[in-house]
């Protein structure tokens, strides 16, 4: 049966699975589901209704499979970035997806709700980049969340810090670290102008699997550019040239790097990060949040209103403009967050993601 017309992606050519990190293991793993004539894959993007999944043939589009829906029991069972999971071919370009591998390392948080549930956000990630910016404060408080989140899903940390190239003290940087992270290998590094990355290499050998994870505006964005050797954004606009319409865009949130790794870049994981950090947040704009007291109108925007306080130290230098902008960065990310744990939202999501209607209507957080 052809699985796949082969679908043209200038960005991520079809990868054999061997290049997707499928290594012996995990054909061994997959012997029971081979004997059944399934197709083995990997899911690199969440894409609502439908998961794309690469496979030997090229990517396919595929819906969970009733069975699949009706015995997961928590949403970990639901299949999740970065898994590697056996589909039945239909026709081309399609796939049921039957099954999913049982995982080697998972990233995850906890649902709140009437009863806590696990939602897995990328899985089997290999090594965690714990990004920190070498131009803001220190938090270790945060560093050792990040560190028990990523050990807990039995990942290996390492310690990236970004932005030398802004740091004069380093040595009194790493010195702070070792309470908090001893044993974590620690690679200073400036995502902005290439120097140390280098030293990432042996995170990032054939089929390895890494994730960032960092506050907002330590340079994730640009890090993953630099490992990418271009800009993301060429990678996420490009449309294949057939007509089946807007689910067969190159979206993808497992990237391939020249070097042959994989990089995971899911909006969960900056949710993660969110997520994780949580009241840290709040203090991290003190500084933004006290002269909003001052602005002429309760809910100023900052922007453009008259007798805006923040505007006015920006114009007075006491606000470097940079700080605003991260600001807006954050709070944007925020907001993207709220819409999608707003509850009218997840609705309507729902009613598009009809094959799995049930099973969201299943696990959904009693209130
Ligand atoms: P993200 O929110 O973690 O994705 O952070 P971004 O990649 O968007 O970076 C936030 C800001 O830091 C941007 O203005 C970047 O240009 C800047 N930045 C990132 N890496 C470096 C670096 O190594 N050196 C310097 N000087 N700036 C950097
Ligand atoms: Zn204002």
């Amino acid at each position: 049966m052809n699985l796949s017309s082969p679908t043209f992606d200038s960005e991520n050519p079809a990868l054999t699975l061997d290049a997707l990190g499928f290594s012996a293991t995990w054909v061994t793993a997959f012997a029971p589901f081979a004997e059944r004539a399934l197709l083995p894959g990997r899911v690199v993007a969440d894409l609502g209704p439908a998961l794309r999944v690469a496979t030997d043939h090229g990517d396919v589009l595929a819906e969970l499979a009733g069975r699949l829906r009706h015995h997961a029991t928590t949403r970990a069972d639901l299949p999740a970035v970065g898994d590697f999971v056996a589909l039945r071919p239909r026709e081309a370009g399609r796939a049921l997806l039957e099954a999913v591998l049982p995982r080697r390392t998972r990233l995850s948080r906890q649902v709140a709700g009437g009863t806590t549930d696990e939602q897995i956000v990328a899985a089997n990630v290999d090594t965690v980049f714990l990004v920190a910016g070498l131009d803001g404060d220190f938090n270790p408080r945060r560093l050792e969340r990040a560190l028990l989140l990523t050990w807990e899903g039995g990942a290996e940390p390492v310690i990236v810090l970004n932005k030398t190239d802004l740091c004069g003290d380093l040595d009194a940087r790493r010195a702070a670290l070792e309470g908090v992270a001893a044993g974590v290998a620690v690679v200073p590094l400036s995502a902005a102008t290439g120097a140390g990355v280098d030293a990432l290499a042996p995170w990032l050998r054939v089929g390895c699997t890494v994730a960032l994870l960092g506050s907002s505006g330590v340079g994730k964005s640009t890090l993953t550019n630099c490992l990418l050797g271009h800009a993301r954004q060429a990678t996420r606009a490009v449309r294949t040239g057939d007509d089946r319409g807007r689910h067969t865009t190159t979206h993808r949130e497992l990237l391939r790097l020249p070097g042959g790794a994989l990089l995971i870049d899911t909006p969960g994981l900056r949710e993660l990060t969110l997520w994780a950090e949580g009241p840290a947040l709040a203090s991290t704009f003190a500084d933004i949040e006290s002269l909003a007291r001052q602005c002429g109108f309760g809910d100023c925007s900052h922007r453009q209103e008259p007798r805006c306080a923040v505007q006015a130290a920006i114009a007075s230098g006491q606000l470097p403009p940079e700080r605003l902008a991260s600001f807006f960065k954050l709070e944007a990310e925020l907001r993207s967050l709220a819409l999608r744990q707003d509850g009218r939202a997840q609705a309507a999501e729902r009613q598009r993601w009809k094959s799995i209607h049930k099973a969201m209507r299943h696990f959904r957080p009693r209130r």
